[in-house]
């Protein structure tokens, strides 16, 4: 049983993730990039910016720079997250140095990260880790046996669960069910024809065979076999990742009765028991009609189908945490053949990020102790205010909402909470234990820790306090459930954040990406909660007909991005994140206008405020992307690709027109009542 993934309506992140009103001759130093905060190297000039306006800011750049061996795509979020990972790795190799004693955090990173860096253990060890668990596994002879793993946290099934806020009452927090279950990325790579999903099928048919080698099953190559026809059943069942974004779709609350009769060959009281949460009485339910059939599977498949189906996830879930030739297997499936990634990361950089999924806050409170300056947290709560200005400003305007609903709106607006840099209160790691030399059952206690911090808050009143990233982490993200938007001390840097950078490049970048969270708050699932985190209709009718036209429109504009031969954009799917950048970049327009209180801006290196606010958006999203890791993207990833977002969103602002002179003709060209305005 794995922790639900909450796609439906929980975290909706930036990304796959200051106010600064002083002019720049008044500014006390000089922006990090170039002379006001933006890389003019990187621009190619005989691009037309109407034609190809991401071109046009990025293009030396995109023309000259390689992706890293070790990498599926790299761009500005994957500077800064180098620049955090190199910063984390000094922190653990002092922690080491210092002799920590046991028990404390610093104990436990360090003795962590030793545990992942001997190698020579992990051989010496081999697979036999996994023994107790494939036996058990293994000793399945009946239904009732199967079904009795359920509530297991270390096994995977086509259900999964987890305690996050109750949408109907959100001081409160509720169990939630959704689907789960495969090994590639979605149903697509089951169900999908083409030449390269033919490649995908068989070289996941590759890694199982080899999995199956590896603990000795005595056909391999049959047991492969099963898993993969089993794994095509629950793909057929399964939602596709737009419908699992549908609020009204994906969010039921049942109660237990209600839950049984939805699916009733599941054990759900023993089941949910082992899983720590007994007495359950009410649930949410996400895909309804997977969860009930993914039961029927459980009962309707061969058992050795079932037996072999998770034999196999439990080995890949460790899969890094055994032998060279198993970690190996793994990474060739999925970071190259699914990512297209050429060369594993250095050991110590996957060591880095063992820490930062397991002990986040325990790094991140010492990181950002010494990389977030405190100036910085004042910064971004003055620029925050303003961008809430910006939207308030918006909303008192927007023709298409009628006074009833934008009440609301206004409402919703006021209950926001921001929070930036750092969590209040640092998570307590002291139920965790960790010892050297033990890896698999380093990760094992912290998945533990994980999933009983998650579920022991069941009757806990929700705590407020919580983050969802570590501050650490190059990413912002919007929880509708809880009307809060989080902004990690990580992604405060330059080119997104500089205080010592022109205005117009704060606004755009940093700026939009506030308003990007904020926006999520009014996206098309956004929408759907109150302000008080609750799901609830606050819409009138006709204002709902407009906003439906306007993002039918949205998804038709992205629809018709298809970066590659065999895929393009999902409109539908995509959907929440472009309301959040076109939104963003609508909020933090008019932010930038009124800090300028009327004037007009200075003129920079022959650029002007409003050039330089949107060259900064479409420098945020400078990356390049492997075509397999694209492609992955495109089928998965409710974010649009950064070659999309840096550039699609703008076609919409009148703004950017007159900015850069875009005319009929230019090829990014929308005609003023094609364009999309929502927030
Ligand atoms: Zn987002």
């Amino acid at each position: 049983m794995r922790s639900v993934l909450l796609t439906a309506a929980a975290i909706s992140a930036l990304l796959a993730a200051c106010s600064p009103t002083t002019a720049p001759a008044e500014q006390a130093s000089k922006a990090e990039i170039g002379s006001f905060g933006i890389d003019t190297a990187a621009i190619d000039a005989s691009v037309k910016p109407g034609d190809d306006f991401y071109t046009y800011v990025n293009g030396k750049w995109l023309a000259d720079f390689a992706i890293p061996a070790d990498k599926a795509r790299y761009g500005v979020f994957d500077e800064l997250s180098d620049r955090a990972e190199t910063n984390l790795r000094t922190i653990v190799d002092e922690l080491a140095a210092s002799s920590p004693a046991s028990g404390t955090n610093e104990q436990k990173v360090a003795d962590l990260f030793a545990s992942w860096m001997d190698e020579a253990a992990l051989e010496t060890r081999g697979v036999s880790p996994l023994k107790p668990k494939l036996d058990q596994i293994s000793a399945i002879a009946s239904r009732s046996d199967l079904m009795k793993l359920t509530g297991d946290i270390f096994l995977t099934f086509p259900i999964s669960a987890g305690v996050e806020t109750d949408p109907s009452d959100t001081s409160r927090y509720a169990v939630w069910i959704g689907q789960d279950g495969l090994g590639m990325p979605n149903r697509d790579y089951y169900l999908k024809s083409g030449e390269r999903f033919d490649q995908y099928r068989a070289a996941y048919t590759a890694y199982l065979t080899r999995i199956f080698e590896v603990i000795g099953n005595p056909d391999p190559a049959a047991a492969a076999k099963q898993v993969l026809t089993l794994e095509r059943k629950i793909a057929e069942i399964h939602w596709a990742p737009e419908r699992q974004r549908n609020v009204k779709e994906a969010v039921n609350q049942m109660s237990l009765a209600e839950l049984k009769t939805l699916a009733p060959s599941v054990n759900w009281e023993s089941m949910l028991a082992d899983l720590g949460l007994p007495g359950t009485e009410r649930v949410v339910v996400q895909e309804t009609s997977a969860i009930a059939d993914g039961g029927k599977l459980m009962q309707s498949e061969p058992l050795d189908s079932w037996k072999n189906y998770l034999a196999f996830h439990y080995v890949n879930d460790n899969a890094s945490y055994l032998t060279k030739a198993v970690d190996d297997a793994n990474f060739e499936f999925y970071s190259r053949t699914l990512r297209g990634v050429e060369t594993q990361r250095d050991r110590w950089k996957r060591g880095v990020g063992l820490l930062d999924r397991l002990m986040g806050e325990a790094l991140g409170q010492i990181y950002v102790a010494r990389h977030f300056p405190a100036d910085h947290k004042a910064k971004m709560d003055e620029l925050v205010a303003n961008l809430r200005t910006g939207l308030e400003t918006r909303l008192q305007t927007l023709e298409w909402m009628d006074d009833a609903t934008r009440q609301e709106a206004l409402k919703k607006l006021s209950t926001f909470e921001p929070r930036v840099g750092y969590p209040n209160k640092w998570r307590d790691y002291s139920a965790l234990s960790i010892e050297a030399g033990k890896l698999f059952e380093n990760v094992a206690a912290a998945r533990r820790f994980e999933w009983n911090r998650n579920v022991s808050r069941i009757n806990s009143p929700v705590d407020r306090e919580e983050w969802g990233m570590n501050p650490q982490t190059v990413n912002a993200y919007y929880n509708p459930l809880m009307n809060q938007i989080t902004f990690p001390a990580a992604i405060l840097q330059p080119p997104f954040f500089d205080p010592a950078a022109d205005p117009a490049v704060n606004y755009g970048a940093i700026g939009a990406v506030i308003g990007h969270e904020i926006g999520h708050g009014f996206d098309d699932q956004g929408r759907e909660f109150d302000e008080t985190g609750k799901i609830r209709n606050w819409w009138s009718e006709q204002t709902n007909a407009n906003f439906l036209a306007s993002t039918d429109r949205l998804a038709a504009l992205f629809d018709s991005y298809c970066p590659l031969a065999d895929g393009c954009v999902n409109g539908r799917l995509t959907m929440g994140e472009n309301i959040g950048d076109l939104g963003g970049l609508q909020m933090a327009y008019e932010a930038y206008r009124l800090s300028l209180k009327g004037a007009e801006a200075p003129v920079i290196d022959g650029f002007t405020g409003d050039q330089r606010f949107f060259m900064a958006w479409a420098q945020a999203w400078k990356a390049k992307q492997r075509e397999d890791a694209l492609r992955n993207q495109l089928l998965t990833d409710p974010h649009s690709p950064a070659m999309v977002r840096g550039a699609a969103p703008l076609r919409n602002i009148d703004a950017w027109y007159e900015a850069f002179g875009v005319q009929e003709g230019d090829k990014m060209y929308l005609p003023p009542d094609q364009r999309v305005r929502i927030w």
